[in-house]
């Protein structure tokens, strides 16, 4: 389908439905300066992605914490970015009323930031640490100006973790996000290559109600073979704008 065409398709189905749903994944954030895990620049095709889940797992936090800050910081202390435009459009997007929820496999913050009130993140925040020892909980600029490599609290001394699904680790608001997409009549993901379970999961089994899938991305996903639209493009923003110009042409 021409791209000029999905759009128009998008925008129907948007019009049509009142209760869309959208997924993101690491692909939204890459306009916004964040490299995805995959992509040309990220760190499974840098290092290898069995190097990298033998430090990001639960185990490794415990038992090495050394390895783990050292990598942690080097690679997923991200430096302060602004939302992309795709990120300002979903914020549109929800105040007007197209979207539900926003349920995103991203730990940077982008969709807050933007102005988004329904996110649900189910690998969590990594604006946020919390205390192992105690629970209480840190801003991310706490941990950067710790002067040692392990963070601890300023309470209890604990190590301090990030708030963010290491491998190994339970994904949070898995019910939330589970029953947002698989009740939405329409459900549009943008840059995630659907390979990350458990959220793939809940797409997949959405797939199977005859509901209608949009997907934006760069290259293929596991489930474009199950789309009412599937859009390729690397520019999620361009297109958001233009579906939201064309939805609000149609409204009046
Ligand atoms: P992924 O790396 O599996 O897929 C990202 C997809 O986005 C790829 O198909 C890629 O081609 C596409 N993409 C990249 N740039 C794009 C662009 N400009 N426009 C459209 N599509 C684009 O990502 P995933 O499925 O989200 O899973 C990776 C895991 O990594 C997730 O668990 C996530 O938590 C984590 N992660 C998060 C961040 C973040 O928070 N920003 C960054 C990297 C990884």
């Amino acid at each position: 389908m021409a791209q000029e065409q999905a759009i128009n398709r998008i925008v129907e189905l948007l019009s049509r439905s009142n209760n869309t749903v959208v997924v993101t994944g690491a692909g939204i954030s890459t306009e916004a300066g964040i490299p995805d895990f995959r992509g040309e620049k990220g760190i499974y095709r840098t290092l290898g992605e069995r190097y990298v889940l033998g430090i990001l797992n639960i185990d490794t936090f415990r038992r090495e914490p050394d390895t783990f800050y050292e990598f942690y910081r080097q690679y997923f202390m991200f430096p302060p970015v602004e939302p992309s435009p795709a990120h300002f459009m979903l914020a549109k997007m929800e105040k007007m009323g197209l979207i539900k929820a926003v349920v995103t496999q991203n730990i940077d913050n982008l969709h807050q930031k933007a102005g988004n009130k329904r996110v649900v993140a189910v690998h969590g925040n990594a604006e946020r640490f919390i205390c192992t020892g105690c629970g209480t909980r840190f801003k991310s600029q706490y941990v950067v100006e710790f002067p040692e490599l392990i963070p601890t609290c300023d309470k209890c001394e604990q190590i301090l973790k990030p708030d963010v699904v290491l491998f190994g680790e339970h994904i949070q608001n898995y019910l939330d996000a589970r029953d947002l997409i698989t009740g939405a009549k329409l459900l549009v993901v943008i840059g995630s290559s659907l390979t990350v379970y458990p959220l793939a999961g809940f797409v997949k089994e959405f797939s199977t109600f005859y509901q209608d899938l949009v997907i934006i991305n760069k290259g293929p996903t596991q489930l474009d073979h199950a789309t009412a639209v599937k859009l390729n493009t690397d520019s999620t923003g361009e297109v958001l704008e233009e579906i939201v110009r064309r939805v609000e042409l149609h409204r009046r």
